[in-house]
């Protein structure tokens, strides 16, 4: 889908605040730390193609989740390491070695496949995922870790890297935290060598727990200028959020009192009543759940009256506007600000899956 530029919804981009957010991380990382920039999902919404080609001197390698993420950065001409998290199709492993694009061995089973199915692992790059008490993805066996990497590098592949993935990181309980750096310790004391890179932090980690830095971190959420934890946990402070989402008002009316508004009319005005209507929906990102939730328009709070549809909302006025007057959904207007945290908390969830679904029909602009 192109991005839709010819009306005024936009989300703008700025990304010297995601270079001050990476420089702000780094302070507080030990000097060996190298920081990978996580941007896999459209780099969380922001547009990865703008975003890496901005961090690309600033880090020292980029993390994805699956292949596809990776070829979109080579063919944006990144020539940095790239480190796909997730298994991937063993048809892929052919074009991972030849875009240089490093991949990660999660079990036995997938090289076995992959080896059984006649594959020339030579010159594959990967990094091994133990799964310390997370669950997901990775090796929970020690044992069956020292024999996979053994027959991944008989194979041909180079070993670079070892991680882990915390389950609670972002949370005040840090007992889980604790039991699973204790395993991932274990489990680097009895490998035969350490490969290039040991890395065990996402950005809750990278914050709140320095001890387990290792010599790389894999940063997302907050270079974003959001607080993984939501609200439990401080951010320091200087982190700054990256993206607004703006609008303008393209019909303005004056219903009278007793007047219906939008599907199923769910919303009845009280008085006479401004109604202003802006060119943003759940197609965009807005969910129907975000009805009654505010917008700012000229630094007051207004609103969202009736069902979201798909492409428009209404959002009751204090007064007349011109069309064309700006509408802030995410961000500052005037002396009030909203964030994806407002939004998360509105729709019960977490910043993350707010930025994420933001659509590809959100025209995105940048500011250096
Ligand atoms: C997404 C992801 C990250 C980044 O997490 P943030 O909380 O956004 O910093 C790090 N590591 C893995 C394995 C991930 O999947």
């Amino acid at each position: 889908m192109q991005p839709s530029k010819y009306r005024p919804t936009r989300a703008t981009i700025s990304l010297k605040a995601i270079g001050g957010n990476l420089s702000q991380v780094q302070a507080g990382l030990p000097k060996e730390t190298e920081v990978f920039a996580v941007v896999k999902a459209d780099a969380y919404g922001h547009g990865v193609v703008p975003v890496a080609r901005y961090l690309a001197d600033k880090v020292a390698g980029f993390c994805v989740s699956n292949l596809d993420e990776a070829l979109e950065l080579r063919q944006a001409g990144i020539e940095l390491p790239i480190l796909v998290m997730g298994p991937i199709w063993i048809e892929g492993v052919p074009v991972a070695i030849a875009e240089g694009i490093s991949l990660t061995i999660t079990s036995q089973e997938w090289l076995e496949q992959a080896i059984g199915t006649g594959l020339d692992l030579t010159g594959m790059h990967f990094h091994v995922k133990v799964d310390s008490g997370m669950g997901r993805i990775g090796f929970r066996e020690t044992a069956e870790l020292l024999s996979s990497l053994e027959m991944a590098q008989e194979a041909g592949a180079v070993f670079e890297g070892i991680f882990t993935h915390f389950a609670t990181a972002d949370e005040v309980d840090d007992r889980l935290f604790l039991t699973q750096l204790e395993r991932f310790h274990q489990v680097l004391q009895v490998l035969p060598a350490l490969p290039r890179w040991v890395h065990a932090s996402n950005s809750a980690t990278a914050l709140w727990h320095g001890e387990a830095a290792f010599n790389m971190v894999r940063l997302g959420n907050v270079l974003y200028g959001l607080n993984p934890s939501g609200h439990s946990l401080q951010l320091p402070s200087g982190i700054e959020p990256a993206l607004s989402l703006t609008s303008e008002l393209v019909q303005v009316k004056q219903l009278a009192s007793g007047a219906k508004i939008g599907y199923g009319a769910t919303y009845e005005t009280a008085d006479r009543e401004w109604i202003g209507t802006v060119p943003i929906g759940y197609a965009d990102g807005v969910l129907r759940r975000m009805q009654g939730f505010s917008v700012l328009v000229e630094g007051e709070l207004c609103p969202i009256v009736g069902r979201v549809s798909m492409d428009q909302i209404t959002i009751r006025l204090p007064q007349s506007f011109a069309i064309g007057t700006k509408v802030t959904l995410i961000g500052t207007n005037g002396r009030q600000t909203l964030t994806a945290q407002d939004w998360a908390d509105k729709q019960d969830t977490i910043n993350y899956e707010v930025l994420c679904l933001l659509s590809d029909r959100v025209a995105r602009e940048y500011e250096k």
